[in-house]
C-alpha cells in the first residue's frame, strides 16, 4: 500500500454560536469566535489517500486529479464563503475545524476514484490543526512555544562517553532552543459545540502545567521533572505527556520541535499509562 497527499488552500468565514443560547453563554463558551458577524481563516487542507500503484503507469492516482475533485468541492462549498450562512450543512452544525473535517471527509470519500481516503488534516492557522482518519474520532492539535536551556548528560555514561556522544550539547553550562510543543487531543466532536475539547481550557492547562515551568528555564537546573533524567527531546515528550495526562483525559499525542529540523513525538499508550 502506498500513501500520498496533496495540499489545497481556501479561505472561509465562520461564527460559533448556538441560536437558542443567550449572548452571555455564547461568549462564555465560544469567546471571540462567537462574534455574530463572523471572522475568517486561510485554511490549508492536506488530503492523504492510499492505494496500490498501477503496473502501466507507476502511479496510484494522479495528484492533479485529487486537486481537481477535492478542489471543486472546496470551491463550491467553502472557499470565500460565510459558512454559517452559505453552506446548508453549517446552518445546523457549528463550522469548527472538527466539523469541517467531518463534512469534507464525507464529501471527498464519495468522489475519489482509484484510491481510498486515508487521512485529512486541516490547518486553521499556524497554531491549530485538526485531523481525521476512518471512524468517528477527530483529533485537534494546538501548538505552543517555550524557550529553554538544557544540558545533554547521562548519569549512566562516563564523562568522556557523554562528551563523545553528545558533543557540544554536553557543554557543562548547557545550551538552548526555541521549542515548539504540539499537544493533541482526540475524541468525537460534541454534538452541540462541534468541538473535541474546550481550547481555552486546554490553553490554560498547558500554560500552567508546562509552559510556566519550562519557559526561560534551564531544564536540568530549574525544574524537578528531569531529576535523574537526561532532558533529551525524546525524554521531554514523554515527561510532558505525563505532566499533562492527569488534566487532559483525551490527550493523544505530544509533538516537540526542538529546532526547525528536529521533531519528536510521543503517542499515548493504548490501555495503560506510560512510565519513564
Ligand atoms: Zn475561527
Ligand atoms: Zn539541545
Amino acid at each position: 500500500m502506498v500513501y500520498l497527499s496533496r495540499k489545497l488552500r481556501f479561505s472561509a468565514m465562520h461564527s460559533y454560536r448556538i441560536q437558542h443560547w443567550t449572548e452571555e453563554k455564547n461568549q462564555q463558551v465560544f469567546g471571540l469566535c462567537s462574534n455574530p458577524n463572523g471572522h475568517g481563516h486561510d485554511y490549508q487542507l492536506e488530503v492523504m489517500v492510499k492505494g496500490d500503484w498501477k503496473d502501466r503507469t507507476g502511479i496510484v492516482v494522479n495528484t492533479t486529479d485529487i486537486k481537481q475533485v477535492v478542489g471543486s468541492i472546496v470551491e463550491e462549498e467553502l472557499d470565500g464563503k460565510f459558512l454559517n450562512k452559505e453552506n446548508i450543512y453549517f446552518r445546523e452544525k457549528i463550522p469548527t475545524t472538527e466539523n469541517l473535517l467531518i463534512f469534507l471527509w464525507n464529501k471527498i470519500n464519495r468522489v475519489l476514484q482509484d484510491c481510498e481516503l486515508h487521512r485529512l488534516r486541516l490547518h486553521e492557522n499556524s497554531t491549530l490543526y485538526s485531523e481525521k482518519g476512518e471512524g468517528d474520532m477527530v483529533s485537534l492539535t494546538r501548538k505552543y512555544h517555550f524557550s529553554a536551556a538544557h544540558r545533554l548528560h547521562s548519569d549512566k555514561l562516563t564523562d568522556s562517553e557523554n562528551k563523545q556522544l553528545f558533543g557540544k550539547c554536553n557543554n557543562v553550562y548547557g545550551h538552548g532552543h526555541n521549542y515548539y510543543l504540539e499537544v493533541s487531543v482526540q475524541g468525537i466532536p460534541d454534538p452541540v459545540t462541534g468541538m473535541v475539547t474546550d481550547i481555552a481550557v486546554l490553553d490554560e492547562i498547558v500554560e500552567s502545567v508546562v509552559l510556566k515551568k519550562f519557559d526561560h528555564k534551564h531544564l536540568n537546573l530549574d525544574t524537578t521533572e528531569f531529576d535523574g533524567l537526561n532532558p533529551t527531546s525524546e525524554v521531554m515528550t514523554q515527561v510532558i505527556y505525563q505532566m499533562l495526562s492527569p488534566y487532559i483525559s483525551n490527550l493523544s499525542k505530544i509533538g516537540l520541535w526542538e529546532t526547525e529540523n528536529n521533531y519528536f513525538e510521543y503517542v499515548a499508550p493504548t490501555g495503560g499509562e506510560a512510565h519513564v
